[in-house]
């Protein structure tokens, strides 16, 4: 039995819904417009089971070979979002399985992707990952290739790009991280007004678990929440 282990992720997840509350409140938005993304990386598929069981219907993985398994058991409960770096050879493994990409950040990955959807017949949905604080260990686009990006992309019919993606640099102070945020929230915009047909930005995927309340204050409509929501001796 798992009772024990789904009632500590009640309890987790009571406390994360608390402040995610007081975010949405300090900010004046909506609870409802604010999404966890559980990443699982960390735990095995059981907890998957578990998370499931509790309510958190959007689980995120971040490496295909780890997450194959554990999608075999549950891929179809919840929905599934891939967040990791994507070598366009693992593309045939991801599409068709996980429904968000939240990791297009090259123009190779985009046609891999966009020639997998046209054989599956299906329109990848994406994020375009920004490396917004410009740290060379990060991935992500730089923001000043964002436009002839979505240019050279704009004749893929087989991608669209719903959202935009990023990660803060490690801080102590997640409050450091605010401006990181605010970028973020400002291409969407940009975006938005250059009016690409593929390209129309709804979603803000960021934040996590030292930085999330920041992120969602400034807008993130998805929070990838790992060690504080499935790592019981960090949360
Ligand atoms: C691991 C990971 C997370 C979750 O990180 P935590 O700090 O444990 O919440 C979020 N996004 C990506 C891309 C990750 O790889």
């Amino acid at each position: 039995m798992r009772t024990s282990e789904r009632e500590q992720l009640r309890e987790r997840l009571k406390r994360i819904e608390e402040r995610i509350t007081a975010a949405c409140h300090r900010s004046n938005r909506k609870r409802e417009d604010v999404k966890i993304i559980a990443v699982t990386k960390y735990v095995d598929a059981e907890v998957i089971g578990d998370l499931l069981d509790v309510g958190v219907s959007h689980i995120g993985e971040n490496r295909v070979q780890d997450a194959l398994p554990k999608y075999e058991q549950y891929g179809d409960q919840g929905t599934w979002h891939f967040i990791g770096h994507l070598q366009t050879n693992k593309v045939k493994d991801v599409v068709g399985r996980f429904t968000y990409i939240h990791s297009l950040d090259r123009l190779s990955l985009a046609e891999a992707l966009n020639k997998r959807g046209k054989q599956l017949d299906c329109v990848v949905s994406c994020f375009l990952q920004l490396n917004i604080s410009g740290e060379k260990t990060k991935f992500g686009l730089s923001p000043n290739d964002v436009l002839a990006f979505l240019r050279e992309t704009s004749n893929m019919k087989h991608i669209r790009i719903l959202g935009l993606m990023t990660m803060a640099p490690h801080v102590e102070n997640p409050e450091e991280t605010r401006t990181v945020f605010r970028q973020l929230a400002e291409w969407k915009e940009r975006i938005n007004q250059w009016d690409f047909a593929h390209a129309t930005i709804e979603e803000l995927s960021m934040g996590m678990s030292g930085d999330f309340e920041v992120a969602i204050e400034e807008g993130a409509t998805y929070v990838r929440l790992g060690s504080i929501l499935v790592k019981p001796d960090e949360s």
